[in-house]
């Protein structure tokens, strides 16, 4: 039983969800009934593994002794009885064939791919369509029973498609209808072996919710020079649900990241007229002055580590921070104010320095491209310009100064010091609530972790 193995466990909000997964699952009872009583309560919980050698892979088995809904046990066990169903979930892929969808889902039936080939409506559900989930039953022959598929046609869809198609006694029939969709939340974690990217992917967090982590802790942590292996993260996000299974991701509403001997957490929370932001758990906001660095990480230079300088190191002191990345990769200003200079210079190359306030400012240099003017005003966030590898640089690679009062300054401990807003006192027992949730869902995860790797 393929998905007995895997060590993802989903806990489910209500107990609709558990019928329907109970009916379409029967061996995912203990662990998702067990997970259900954890007190994670609502969402799913993964835990990357911490090794890298895939047969390594712990294996989430939790035992307990359950107050269980008393109906759904003699259900399960009826349906225990049932001769050996086979059951496999996967997204649909862009090149996928009858042949390379059949493979996937370990079915060896002629007769179902047939069926689907020759009906036009199954081909544009099933064929060459990235990313819908896909759900399959089949018996012990590997013969096709029943395939579920859901998808969204547009991103703010309230319903999702659905498309069944079941054997029949003579043949498969199918049927497609549109359900709407359950509003829910998520709990997912893991460890960072190597980037934080693959850490998410092996979690199974969707892209859009690992950038918006990188996002929220964008002034707390440089992820390419800090983030250290084994780095554990956990973040609690909205989601869109069809019968389970999340078709849509929203908002992180809370996240904690632990790097080493540092903690950082953070809860979303918005003041009534005001609009919402991060904060941490004692009610300080997230956003500062500065960002902790001036490359955004993103899946494509996330393999990249802060590096040497290979020139200046040898002849004098070096100030500043490299960024090793690939040309053409963003730069952005770490905080808002005016672009003080902008061209070339001999060991620099092409470079732009941004002027924040009377002491501060933020110089970038060796861009192959640049995209703002002298005297023009600049937000945190936005692009100055590109890697490059222009002036006195043997390799592409940003590098980076902060300087107070013309002197270079480790741009972290400015970050860091930076002030930071509070929650209004008005609003201060609402805030209190959503960081008690959020502190319950960091220690349910934590439990969850424990049992994983003890
Ligand atoms: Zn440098």
């Amino acid at each position: 039983m393929k998905f007995l193995s895997t060590w993802v466990l989903y806990a489910y909000a209500n107990a609709q969800a558990l019928q329907a997964m109970l009916a379409c699952n029967p061996k995912y009872i203990i662990a998702t009934l067990a997970a259900f009583m954890l007190g994670v309560g609502v969402g799913a919980l993964a835990i990357a593994n911490l090794g890298s050698d895939p047969p390594k892979l712990p294996v989430l088995m939790v035992y307990e002794s359950l107050q269980t809904p008393l109906d759904l046990i003699p259900q399960g066990l009826a349906l225990e009885q049932q001769p050996l169903r086979l059951y496999r979930k996967d997204l649909t892929r862009s090149s996928d064939t009858t042949e390379s969808l059949f493979r996937r889902m370990g079915l060896i039936d002629p007769a179902a791919a047939a069926f689907i080939r020759q009906t036009p409506t199954l081909r544009q559900a099933l064929l060459n369509q990235a990313g819908r989930t896909l759900s399959v039953q089949a018996n012990e022959q590997q013969h096709l029973l029943k395939l579920t598929t859901r998808w969204l046609n547009n991103e703010n869809d309230t319903h999702y498609q659905r498309l069944v198609i079941t054997r029949q006694e003579y043949g498969f029939s199918y049927l497609t209808d549109a359900a709407p969709l359950i509003a829910n939340v998520r709990t997912s974690g893991g460890a960072v072996a190597s980037s934080l990217y693959a850490a998410a992917d092996e979690a199974r967090v969707p892209d859009s919710v690992t950038q918006q982590l990188v996002e929220v802790f964008s002034g707390q942590i440089d992820f390419h020079r800090a983030l250290r292996k084994g780095a554990i993260f956990t973040v609690v996000y909205e989601t869109s649900e069809a019968e389970g299974e999340p078709l849509r991701a929203g908002r992180i509403l809370s996240a904690e990241f632990i790097n080493g001997p540092k903690t950082y957490n953070a809860v979303w929370f918005q003041e009534p007229g005001k609009k919402g932001g991060y904060f941490t758990l004692e009610g300080q906001s997230l956003r500062r002055a500065y960002l902790a660095s001036p490359m955004p990480y993103s899946r494509r230079t996330s393999g990249f580590g802060m590096r040497e300088h290979p020139i200046f190191h040898t002849q004098r002191a070096h100030l500043g921070v490299d960024y090793a990345a690939p040309t053409g990769a963003p730069v952005v200003t770490v905080g808002d104010g005016i672009v003080e200079h902008v061209g070339f210079q001999n060991d620099f190359g092409n470079m732009v320095v941004v002027k924040h306030s009377a002491l501060h400012s933020t110089v970038y240099a060796h861009l192959s491209r640049i995209h703002v003017r002298k005297g023009q005003a600049v937000r945190q966030g936005d692009s100055v310009g590109a890697v490059g590898e222009t002036g006195l640089a043997t390799g592409p690679h940003l590098h980076f100064e902060f300087r107070v009062n013309g002197r270079h300054v480790d741009p972290m401990t400015l970050a860091l010091q930076a002030e930071a807003t509070p929650v209004s006192a008005q609003a201060r027992a609402q805030f209190n609530q959503s960081a008690a949730l959020a502190r319950s869902q960091f220690a349910s995860a934590a439990q969850m972790r424990q049992r994983t790797f003890n």
